[in-house]
C-alpha cells in the first residue's frame, strides 16, 4: 500500500530569517593591497561595529518595534581604526562586508570588530596607562606618556563606540530588522567570532595576521605562511512528521526553559553525511526510524560558526524513546494540540530568528504570534 506523503507538498523554506542579505559580496576585491585603508578612507563606506559577537544599535533601539544598525561614515573612524591597529597595536578585525551595486559610488560596508576594546576587561586600563596595551599575540613597548595621550585622543571616537551604542545578540536584532541589514550583521558576526577565536596558526603556533579584507588569516612564520579561513561547523535540523501528519516536538536537556519544544537537531559528525545525520540524531535522540528525507534551505547560526541544515523527514515507526541524556522529553503533536499547548502555556516555540521557528510554522500552516 503507497502512502500518501505530505513531502510531497513541501516546498522549500521561504525566508529563512538569517538567508536573506542581498549585499554583493565583491569577493574579487578582497585580496588588493590596502582595501580596508581605501574603503575607510572612501565617502561612500558606512561602517557597521560588532563586539563579543554583538552589534552596535543605537542606544534605546531594544525597546522599538524596528531596530536598525547603529552606522558611522567610514571617514569619520578612520583615524582611530589606524592608530588602534598601527600605533598601539590593539587587534581590530575590518571585514569589508560588500556593495550595493556596482557604481564606483556605490554603498560599500566595512565591519570593525570592537572586541579587543571591551570596557569590562581591557578597556578601562587603556584609558589610564601608557603600557597597558600589550596582549601575547603584540608585545608593545611602553610609550612615552604625552605620546600615549595623543594617541588615545585619536582612537577615543572608537573607544566611546563601546558605551555610546547598544549592543545586541541576533535574536533580539532579527525579528526587529531589514533582511539587508540582518544579512550584514550575519556575516559581521560570523566572520568576527571567528577572528576572535583563533590568533594563531593551527600548525605552528605562530600569531595569524589578518588577510584578504578580513576574511581569512595567514600564519606568520615564514617558514609555513599556510592561508587560514573560517570554519563553519555544519548542523542538521529536522522536522519529522508521521503519515497522520503530527509533528515530533521535543524539550533538550540544555535547553533552561523548560516549556521550549522544537524539532531534531545537531552536528553532523567528520566524515558523515547531512542525509546520515538526519537520521542518527533523530534515532538517537528519539528512537524514531525515518523513512523519507528532503531538503528544505539552510541559514548560517553564527552561535559561534554553526550552519543550519534543515530537512524535513516521515516517520517509519511512532514508538518514541527518548535517550534521556540529550533529550529528555518528546512528543507526536497535531495542530489542534499544538495550538492548543501554546496557548494554554505548556509549550513555547523556538526564537523568531532560528530555522526551528520557520519549520514550525510551515508544518502549522501560519506563524506563531
Ligand atoms: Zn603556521
Amino acid at each position: 500500500m503507497t502512502l500518501f506523503s505530505p513531502l510531497a507538498l513541501t516546498p522549500a523554506l521561504p525566508l529563512l530569517p538569517l538567508a536573506q542579505g542581498d549585499i554583493d559580496y565583491e569577493i574579487e576585491r578582497r585580496e588588493q593591497d590596502g582595501i580596508i585603508e581605501e574603503l575607510l578612507a572612501s565617502p561612500h563606506t558606512q561602517v557597521m561595529l560588532v563586539r563579543n559577537g554583538l552589534v552596535a544599535v543605537p542606544q534605546g533601539s531594544s525597546r522599538q518595534p524596528r531596530i536598525h544598525l547603529a552606522t558611522v561614515p567610514a571617514q569619520y573612524v578612520a583615524r582611530a581604526y589606524e592608530t588602534l591597529c598601527q600605533d598601539l597595536h590593539v587587534r581590530i578585525p575590518a571585514i569589508f562586508l560588500g556593495s550595493y551595486g556596482t557604481a564606483a559610488d556605490a554603498g560599500r560596508v566595512v565591519a570593525l570588530d570592537l572586541t579587543a576594546l571591551d570596557l569590562t576587561t581591557r578597556d578601562s586600563a587603556f584609558l589610564d596607562s601608557p603600557d597597558s596595551l600589550d596582549s601575547p599575540d603584540s608585545p608593545v613597548q611602553p610609550l612615552p606618556v604625552d605620546r600615549f595621550a595623543a594617541l588615545r585622543a585619536d582612537a577615543q571616537v572608537l573607544v566611546e563606540a563601546c558605551s555610546k551604542f547598544e549592543w545586541i545578540d541576533l535574536r533580539t536584532f532579527v525579528p526587529r530588522a531589514s533582511a539587508r541589514e540582518i544579512g550584514q550583521a550575519t556575516s559581521a558576526i560570523s566572520v568576527a567570532n571567528w577572528q576572535d577565536s583563533q590568533r594563531y596558526c593551527p600548525a605552528c603556533a605562530a600569531p595569524t595576521a589578518i588577510i584578504h579584507a578580513g576574511w581569512a588569516q595567514r600564519c606568520t612564520n615564514p617558514d609555513d605562511g599556510r592561508e587560514l579561513f573560517p570554519r563553519v561547523e555544519p548542523a542538521v535540523i529536522t522536522a519529522v512528521v508521521d503519515h497522520g501528519d503530527r509533528l515530533l516536538l521535543q524539550h533538550n536537556s540544555a535547553w533552561s526553559n523548560p516549556l521550549l519544544y522544537s524539532v531534531s537537531a545537531g552536528f553532523v559528525e567528520a566524515g558523515e553525511s547531512l542525509e546520515h545525520a538526519v537520521r542518527r540524531e533523530t534515532l538517537e535522540e528519539t528512537g524514531i526510524a525515518l523513512g523519507e528525507v528532503k531538503y528544505l534551505g539552510s541559514q548560517p547560526w553564527p552561535y559561534p560558526g554553526s550552519l543550519m541544515m534543515a530537512f524535513k523527514a516521515v516517520a517509519n515507526t511512532t514508538d518514541i524513546q527518548v535517550d534521556g541524556q540529550e533529550t529528555v522529553d518528546a512528543q507526536w503533536m497535531t495542530r489542534d494540540e499544538y495550538r492548543n499547548a501554546l496557548i494554554m502555556g505548556r509549550m513555547e516555540p523556538p526564537v523568531k530568528a532560528a530555522i526551528a521557528r520557520v519549520m514550525i510554522e510551515q508544518w502549522l500552516g501560519h506563524a506563531i504570534d
